[in-house]
């Protein structure tokens, strides 16, 4: 049982839907001061509005993560409505696919500035308040795609996914005097809205190739953020967690034929 993480303000980016919306579910749900946190207002809205309507306190803001001026208004907004910053999930992301011979040079700008530019400035924003309380809690959502494993069509995405782990490292050393942590976690193949469209077939080839026999949840990702913000992980700063259901373990075909048996 973790020490009760009730009434602090946590800044979730990319929370009206997928895995966002699940951390945000999962801090609301301890009684966290929960910030959503997308550019589609009605849809950011629509989850501090769900969010509220289970028990839990939210609010919602519009603002694209790769606009260093949204980012200084998000985080104003976290300070104004709930009295700070204790935790920001850096987990806004995109995932369009191309491969690398197709890939038209606007679509690699286009994930970097959101993955990985947009990270930093989110980051950077949620400093000053963090700051002033002398403590905070960062989580990166990165991927096992890019940092461990890889996925045709999908070279900037795992581009963005282990760069943001280079900036973990040099970050929590930067962070650390400051008692602020930063953390990253790993996803595998977790089931959001987004995947439900690729139909049964596609879903059973994901789920086939995971030893635990099941996509993840968002709410397992959120509990695994939800670890690093507590009081009891204050002593890691700059690691990571893969969250996959063991799917990066298989080292072959015939390893992933024995799972069958
Ligand atoms: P998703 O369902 O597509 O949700 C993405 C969220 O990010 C939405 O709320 C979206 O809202 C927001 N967003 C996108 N671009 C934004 C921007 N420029 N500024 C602010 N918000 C933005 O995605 P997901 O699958 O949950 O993925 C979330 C994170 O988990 C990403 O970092 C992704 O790389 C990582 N991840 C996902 C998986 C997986 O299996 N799903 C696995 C590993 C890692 P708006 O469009 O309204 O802005």
């Amino acid at each position: 049982m973790l020490t009760s993480i009730a009434g602090r303000s946590v800044i979730v980016t990319g929370s009206s839907k997928g895995i966002g919306k699940g951390m945000a579910r999962v801090f609301a749900s301890k009684g966290a001061r929960v910030l959503v946190v997308a550019r589609d207002q009605a849809a950011a809205q629509k989850c501090a509005d769900e969010l509220k309507a289970a028990g839990g306190q939210a609010a919602a803001v519009s603002a694209d993560v790769t606009k260093w001026a949204d980012m200084q208004r998000m985080a104003d907004a976290a300070v104004k409505q709930h009295g700070g910053i204790d935790v920001l999930c850096a987990n806004a992301g995109i995932f369009p696919a191309a491969k690398l011979a197709d890939m038209e040079p606007e679509t690699w700008d286009e994930v970097l500035a959101t993955n990985l530019k947009g990270m930093f400035l989110s980051i950077k924003a949620c400093l000053p308040a963090m700051k002033q309380k002398k403590k905070g809690r960062i989580i990166i959502t990165s991927s096992i795609t890019g940092p461990i494993t890889g996925l045709p069509g999908w070279t900037a995405y795992g581009a963005s996914k282990a760069g943001q782990l280079g900036f973990l490292h040099t970050a929590a050393i930067e962070l650390a005097p400051h008692n602020i942590t930063i953390n990253a976690v790993m996803p595998g193949n977790v089931m959001t809205e987004g995947l439900e469209g690729l139909g049964a077939e596609y879903l059973k080839k994901m789920t086939d190739s995971v030893p635990l026999r099941k996509l993840g949840a968002v709410e397992d990702i959120g509990h695994a953020a939800l670890f690093f913000a507590s009081d009891e992980a204050g002593y890691i700063t700059g690691q990571t967690l893969v969250i996959d259901g063991g799917q990066v373990l298989p080292e072959s075909l015939t390893a992933i034929e024995e799972m069958g048996t």
